[in-house]
């Protein structure tokens, strides 16, 4: 298939084009590299455009004969939601709709669509199913909760087949090596614990030590990005005219932010020290997925189930490109 991948250039994006690649598909990356990475885009995959730029997206659809979009372009920092709600809802929302009239105008009827556990806010049950009630509590969520309304809309009128996949956390690195998490500036826990573990960072905060959870520190569910990657295409196979999917992608084991740290502690054989700092705001207290549908869906399951075993993927990453996708790979002095 003909697969137009907007924000093919960041994190899970690249994982999943490096798989469509591999899967036979022709993939045509559509990204405005203000947060992704030229480097991880396989050699003459890339068109550079903006999302708002509906005009642009149209022709690029319809000179390279596009059959399915998926989309990752969006802002996903729950701390940065709260601070910039206008950017948030500028770029995820109103610019993202700019994505959908371009492909009602190329008859382009297939879309698979980057969602959020935070659309879920903080619910009273976890693990947490399809069905859970969504009431985000920072503008993040909120973003993509409003997207995921205008695909079961379009979905209903227009005939488009939607899947929004809600990842849980995303982590990991391909294993195969050359791609992997880069960010700047770095505020996922995972890279930034790895980031001392190099001597990059003399600590690692942690936001927060009062919260409902058994250490007082937040938990999450943390999934390789190989398997979200892996998730993207089943739900591309599956799509259908009017067929409206919501699935939740997580591995329905939760881990604390200590435990997480440990657990890089161990893959690693370094100290990592780290300090108790205040709560960062946006942020629930405990997210754990109930995955059970898409693994019936999908006929998917996660690859790696141990924490342990994702941190491991991670870490050769960070180990071989100490600087990200920064040509100088040599010296590992980012601070
Ligand atoms: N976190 C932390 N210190 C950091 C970065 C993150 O304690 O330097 C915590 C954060 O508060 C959250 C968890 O780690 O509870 C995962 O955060 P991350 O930013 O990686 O992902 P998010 O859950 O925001 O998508």
């Amino acid at each position: 298939m003909k697969i137009l991948v907007i924000g093919g250039a960041g994190y899970v994006g690249s994982h999943t084009v490096r798989k469509l690649i591999a899967c036979g598909h022709d993939v045509v990356v559509y990204d405005n590299l203000s947060r992704g990475h030229a480097q991880c885009v396989p050699t003459g995959c890339l068109v550079v455009g903006e999302l708002n730029d509906r005009a642009h997206l149209q022709q690029v659809m319809q000179q390279h004969g596009i059959e399915a979009v998926m989309h990752f372009a969006a802002f996903a920092l729950v701390g940065e939601s709260v601070a910039h709600p206008a950017m948030y809802y500028q770029n995820n929302v109103v610019a993202a709709l700019e994505l959908l009239e371009a492909m009602r105008a190329s008859g382009v009827w297939r879309i698979v669509f980057s969602s959020t556990t935070a659309t879920y806010g903080q619910p009273e049950k976890i693990p947490i199913a399809e069905s859970t009630v969504q009431l985000p509590i920072n503008p993040y969520g909120f973003t993509k909760l409003v997207f995921e309304h205008a695909l079961t809309d379009y979905a209903a009128a227009y005939g488009f087949g939607t899947a929004a996949l809600r990842y849980f956390n995303a982590a990991g690195a391909s294993p195969e090596g050359g791609i992997g998490e880069d960010h700047d500036p770095e505020s996922h826990l995972i890279p930034i614990v790895l980031q001392v573990a190099l001597g990059q960072r003399a600590k690692v905060g942690v936001f927060g030590k009062d919260y409902p959870t058994p250490d007082g520190t937040c938990i999450r569910d943390y999934i390789h990005v190989d398997d979200l990657a892996d998730a993207h295409l089943r739900a591309l196979g599956q799509l259908e005219p009017s067929m409206n999917l919501q699935l939740n992608l997580g591995t329905g084991k939760g881990h604390s932010v200590l435990e997480v740290i440990e657990a890089c502690r161990e893959v690693t054989g370094h100290e990592i020290p780290a300090v108790y700092e205040a709560r960062r705001p946006g942020d629930p207290a405990e997210l754990v997925a109930d995955s059970s549908l898409a693994q019936h869906v999908l006929g998917w399951k996660p690859h790696y189930v141990s924490i342990k075993s994702i941190v491991e993927t991670a870490w050769k990453w960070h180990q071989s490109h100490p600087r990200g996708y920064a040509t100088n790979n040599s010296s590992a002095t980012k601070t």
